[in-house]
């Protein structure tokens, strides 16, 4: 059963001998996988001491469960129950293999990096021109040799540029609308003035006639409205009215303040009713006292 479930899987090597220089090929030639046939790439060993890459042997374990689900997987070459929890790396065989020497796996696409097989790993995700990678620029999806990066980026839309004026980086995609939202594009208000978009904030606050403000007077109870060039109209004709507002606030405010007065002199009254008990009921205590020598 287990010769079954090999031949169902069809491994691919994931180490090939040739992706070694002639030299070292013949320190590796016994070195392989009997299941994918490649050189071992993680080497274990199973409880009765063959030797598998550990992918593979996790491969096979994981499709020997499915095929049967209730049975003690077998290895695959001596058909002895497995003992899965004493798997081994085998290290020996790794030492071998990191110090032969090595092509690039991208050789066939022109690299012609020769170097220990420990460096190659790095080689490849950190330096190889010949590697397929995402491109760098985030948020684009374009996947291409690490050397075409240059090129690509004449025409990624993602590819970050500064703005002259701001000197924020934006990706050339936003670029063409960034004058829109540019805080230090010059803009016209309608009232005239030109300023940076960063200043309009401040100047609406403070100082455009053309933005609508409510009055002053509003914390006495006036609630117009009106533009900022129409204040100092609104204060010539809402004179009266603001002098009522006042007034009205002001007696407002003087009933509040007695009430509340009211209530504390009537709070300490209270207070000192009670004080007043406890005094009397003190001399009584000590009167009773004297009576009693
Ligand atoms: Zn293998
Ligand atoms: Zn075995
Ligand atoms: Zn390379
Ligand atoms: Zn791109
Ligand atoms: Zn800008
Ligand atoms: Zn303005
Ligand atoms: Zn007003």
């Amino acid at each position: 059963m287990t010769t079954s479930i090999i031949q169902e899987l069809k491994y691919e090597p994931q180490l090939s001998l040739n992706e070694f220089t002639e030299d070292s090929q013949v320190h590796l030639k016994e070195l392989v996988c009997p299941l994918c046939k490649g050189i071992y790439v993680d080497p274990i060993l199973d409880s009765c001491a063959h030797i598998y890459c550990h992918k593979c042997y996790d491969i096979y374990i994981n499709n020997y469960k499915i095929k049967y689900p209730n049975k003690k997987a077998l290895c695959p070459l001596s058909n002895l129950p497995l003992e899965l929890a004493n798997l081994k790396a085998f290290n020996f065989i790794n030492d071998i293999i990191k110090k032969q020497k090595s092509f690039c796996k991208n050789k066939e696409f022109g690299c012609e990096w020769i170097g220990l097989y420990i460096l190659r790993k790095n080689h490849i995700e950190n330096e190889c021109v010949y590697q397929k990678i995402n491109c760098l620029n985030k948020g684009c999806e374009c996947k291409f040799m690490r050397k075409e990066q240059k090129e690509h980026d004449k025409i990624c839309e993602y590819l970050l540029v500064e703005c002259e004026k701001c000197k924020n980086l934006i990706t050339k995609k936003e670029f063409n609308n960034h004058y829109l939202i540019c805080p230090k594009e010059k803009i016209n208000c309608e009232c005239g003035k030109v300023f940076y978009r960063e200043e309009k904030e401040n100047h609406s606050k403070t100082e455009c006639p053309f933005v609508e403000i409510i009055c002053p007077f509003n914390i006495y109870g006036c609630n117009e409205k009106f533009m900022r060039k129409n204040e100092d109209q609104h204060l010539d004709n809402f004179v009266l009215k603001h002098n009522d507002l006042i007034v009205e606030w002001f007696l407002n405010w003087k009933k509040n303040k007695e009430t509340q007065i009211e209530m504390k002199e009537k709070e300490l009254l209270d207070e000192n009713e009670k004080l007043n008990k406890v005094v009397d009921s003190l001399k009584k205590y000590c009167d009773d006292m004297e009576l009693d020598y």
